[in-house]
């Protein structure tokens, strides 16, 4: 019996989400199977001091249009945020802070002999670097990771001083374990065109709308899941909840009551994927101290490897970098992120940051923590926020046409 004009897509986060409305939207008839009895994945919210603020992901990339297309769709166009222009801070190993130099991308400088950069690396480190605009554009324009990018092109002081704290901090793993096209898609074509690894960066900072890299939704970005679950109500998708998905192939999906569905697949969950997990935990702090106002660390302070005293590897002064919030509440917000292995408690995150943002702290009037669970790293591609085109790049086969499906479990 042929399988009927179904599309089965597997994972109620924002990418099943959005592939199961534009599914819906291109005429076909789709059911979302979501294990947990939510939806919205990484995507989520929860109170703080009275205030509902973003659990997971807080901010989407700007490359290209097809997020803020989304959002003019679902009515939130007009919501679209970016961040105050506070460059965040370095906390270094030696236990000095710098501001992180203003032209850059994950780090890597935009003009390696700039004042910030020489201030945060050191003159020898960033006379290496500027080398990167005497090499051809061909050196290193294979480089699969950051780490070889950055080490060949810029050399060890760039990539020990500046990348690898901001890659740590904002993707919680080393320059080593990331491939560039995964982080920074088309970089290395742009270094190609443009002659050098400095000039990439400096152009795709200029294409940046409004001059910044990402940007958010005011109230959270969360609210994106409900504009989406919204709109799948409105069209007829089926969504079902609670519904755990075992096995799937070119036929259909089995669920782990036994259930089997037929249809084409799209997988926006980590089935099947063979990656390692990953554990963060994300404490948020609500602070009376207005002295925090004036924003000492910019939009918040990423720390580099083995700083003494500090277990947190980034901290958000999210009151210094939306707006929107800064007048939502007199608190001061700060979230800081933890790797796994530490044993977090709100007055560690409240001591990390006193030292990170170099000001004593009072007892929080408010905290929340979550742990996260991510898994699928190396396929993170498949997982980005803006990555539906790859949803179903989770599958180690792709989805369509049926008959080259390869089961997973
Ligand atoms: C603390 C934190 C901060 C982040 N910050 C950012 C950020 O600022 N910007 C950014 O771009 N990204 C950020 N991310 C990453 C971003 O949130 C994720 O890349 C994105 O939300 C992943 O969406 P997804 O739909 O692919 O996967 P998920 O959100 O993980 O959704 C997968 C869904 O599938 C369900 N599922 C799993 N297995 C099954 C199964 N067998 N059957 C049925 N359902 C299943 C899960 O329950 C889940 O709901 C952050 C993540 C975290 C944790």
């Amino acid at each position: 019996m042929p399988a009927p004009d179904r599309v089965i897509v597997v994972g109620g986060g924002v990418a099943g989400l959005v592939a199961a409305r534009e599914l819906v939207l291109a005429g076909r008839e789709v059911v979302l199977l979501e294990s947990s009895d939510r939806l919205g994945g990484q995507l989520t919210s929860h109170a703080v001091a009275g205030i509902q603020l973003d659990a997971g992901a807080e901010a989407y990339a700007q490359r290209g249009d097809d997020i803020p297309r989304l959002l003019r769709a679902l009515g939130l166009h007009d919501d679209i945020v970016t961040p105050v222009e506070a460059p965040a801070w370095l906390h270094r190993a030696d236990g000095s802070a710098v501001p992180l130099p203003a032209t850059s991308l994950l780090g890597i400088p935009g003009v390696p002999l700039a004042r910030d950069v020489i201030e945060a690396i050191g003159m020898r480190a960033a006379l290496r670097a500027q080398l990167d605009n005497l090499l051809p554009g061909l050196v290193a324009a294979r480089a699969e990771t950051v780490e070889q990018l950055v080490l060949r092109r810029m050399g060890r002081g760039v990539l020990d001083g500046l990348v690898a704290p901001v890659v740590r901090g904002v993707h919680s793993t080393s320059p080593a374990e990331v491939q560039v096209e995964q982080v920074a898609p088309g970089l290395r074509a742009l270094m190609l065109s443009a002659g050098s690894l400095a000039a990439a960066v400096r152009a795709r900072r200029a294409k940046a709308p409004a001059g910044s890299l990402v940007a958010s939704l005011r109230g959270g970005l969360f609210r994106l899941v409900d504009a989406l679950v919204h709109d799948l109500d409105r069209f007829g998708v089926e969504v079902r909840t609670g519904v755990e998905v075992v096995a799937a192939d070119g036929d259909g999906v089995t669920t782990s009551t036994g259930e089997r569905l037929r249809g084409e697949v799209v997988m926006a969950a980590p089935l099947g994927v063979d990656a390692p997990r990953t554990r963060v935990t994300v404490v948020t702090l609500a602070l009376d101290a207005p002295e925090l106002a004036d924003a000492p660390r910019g939009s918040g302070v990423l720390v580099a490897q083995g700083v003494p005293g500090v277990a947190a590897r980034a901290l958000t002064h999210l009151s210094a970098k939306w707006r929107w919030l800064a007048e939502a509440t007199p608190l001061q917000l700060v979230r800081l992120s933890y790797d796994d292995g530490v044993e977090v408690t709100p007055e560690l995150a409240r001591r990390d940051a006193e030292a990170l943002l170099a000001t004593p702290l009072p007892h929080p009037v408010d905290t929340a923590t979550v742990r996260w669970e991510r898994t699928g790293r190396r396929s993170d591609p498949a997982h980005a926020i803006d990555g539906m085109r790859r949803v179903g790049r989770l599958n180690p086969a792709p989805v369509s046409p049926p008959s080259s499906h390869t089961p997973v479990r």
